[in-house]
Formats: C-alpha cells, sequence, structure tokens
C-alpha cells in the first residue's frame, strides 16, 4: 500500500475541509500535468454515468474525462488522481472513486436552483433555526431544503412494504442538507422533523471517520450527542412508524 494510515488521516481532515470555492479547470490541469510525462488535456461535463475516464492510449497526449464535482477536489484527491496517472494503481483509484460516490453522486441540487424551504405543511428555514438556536449556539450555517417531490404513485399499484427510508442527507461538499419531502406530511409532528435537522447537522458537527479503510458516518461519538436530543427513544420508534405511513 503506497498510503500510509497517517496520510489517510490528513486525506480525511483535509477532505472535509473542502474549500469553499472549486478550482479553476486551468487549475486543475496545472496541478495534474506536474505528474505526467505526457501533455493532459482535461475535458469537464456533468454526465453523472461515468464521472471520470482515463484515456491513456495515445503516447502524446493523455485525455481525462470528469465531471465538474472534481472542480472541488482538495489536495489529497489531486494527489491520488496525481499517482493514478503516474501509476495506475488501485489505491489512488480506490480513493478516486470514494470522492465520485460519496462527493458527487450525492450532491445536492445545483445551488442556482431555489431551494424549496417552505414545504406544504413544514417550513423547514423556522425549524432549522429553532434546532440551530436550541442546540448549536446559533453557529451552525449549512443550508437546508426539501428534496424533489416524488411522482405519485399510481392507482391500483400495490404498495411496496418499505424497510428503510433515507429521511435526509448531509451534502458535506455543499454544506447543504436535504430532507426527504415525504416528511412534509400532516401526520408527520414538527418535533420529529427538528430531530432528523439535529441528526443531519451531527454530521456537519461530527465529520465522519475513516476507520481501517472505511467510512464510519455513525461513529460512537455520533451516537452519543443524538441520544441528548430531547424523546430519543420515542424519535426512534417513531422513524419505523413513519416508514409505514408514509
Ligand atoms: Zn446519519
Amino acid at each position: 500500500m503506497a498510503y500510509s494510515g497517517q496520510t489517510e488521516f490528513e486525506f480525511h481532515l483535509l477532505t472535509k475541509a473542502a474549500p469553499q470555492r472549486p478550482l479553476s479547470k486551468h487549475e486543475i490541469h496545472q496541478s495534474l500535468s506536474s505528474y505526467s510525462d505526457v501533455p493532459l488535456r482535461i475535458q469537464l461535463h456533468e454526465n453523472s454515468q461515468t464521472l471520470i475516464s482515463f484515456n491513456f492510449s495515445s503516447p502524446r497526449i493523455t485525455t481525462i474525462r470528469m465531471h465538474k464535482g472534481f472542480l472541488h477536489a482538495t489536495e489529497p484527491l489531486i494527489q491520488a488522481l496525481g499517482q493514478y496517472i503516474q501509476k495506475r494503481d488501485k489505491n489512488s483509484w480506490l480513493q478516486i472513486n470514494e470522492f465520485a460516490q460519496t462527493g458527487i453522486k450525492h450532491k445536492a441540487p445545483d445551488p442556482a436552483k431555489k431551494y424549496v424551504q417552505q414545504g406544504d405543511h413544514h417550513n423547514l428555514k423556522e425549524l432549522f433555526s429553532e434546532i440551530n438556536a436550541q442546540y448549536f449556539n446559533d453557529e451552525v450555517t449549512v443550508s437546508i431544503s426539501w428534496g424533489p417531490k416524488s411522482k405519485p404513485v399510481k392507482q391500483g399499484l400495490i404498495k411496496k412494504k418499505r424497510r428503510s427510508m433515507c429521511f435526509g442527507h448531509y451534502s458535506d461538499i455543499n454544506k447543504h442538507i436535504t430532507l426527504n419531502r415525504k416528511l412534509d406530511h400532516p401526520a408527520v409532528e414538527a418535533e420529529f422533523i427538528k430531530y432528523i435537522i439535529y441528526h443531519e447537522i451531527l454530521h456537519h458537527t461530527i465529520p465522519s471517520e475513516r476507520v481501517n479503510g472505511r467510512w464510519v458516518h455513525h461513529s460512537k461519538e455520533f451516537y452519543a450527542a443524538e441520544k441528548q436530543y430531547p424523546n430519543y427513544a420515542y424519535m426512534q420508534k417513531r422513524s419505523a412508524e413513519l416508514l409505514r405511513i408514509l
């Protein structure tokens, strides 16, 4: 393995402190060119099927097609890309792939698009402010919105029994919380939505850790903080009930 544990630790820390400003195409080209013996050509795209591909077949130029999300690459990822260009090794490929899966695939909607905070039943801006004031000293600056409305289930189709449901998601790259629009429902209490917001904010304040090469999103520290939430046991029970209702 070319990467020591220490390097992975740095990789984690630096990834979590993602810069606000993405790189320009010129900057990523410059950074990666120092790793390559042949000139590089960078092509950016927004196709989420193949997030990154390398064409090494020409001895005169190497072409890298990458999703625009790679412009959010931090130094350790640039190093992994550079190492892959040099050695085409599995370890750096795994790092690149992990960034693609966690950083790009789960990207929140384009910030240019208007975030919906006022739902039919619940206003996320208000609920977020309450949680932020009550538990986080008003110090949390992440944004929040409802996710897209899902298509209505056609009549006559048997509704599949749900075993799990993603109530919310926190994007570390965008510093944005997205809540499942299904929670914007009259049967869902504001208290429950506030609990989900609390959970997602904890993902911001207690970043995921890398343990033995795997990401741990809910660490012991995370669970300990989550249990501080009032009526935590009830919220857990309610999660299970809402799976059946929503
Ligand atoms: Zn979580």
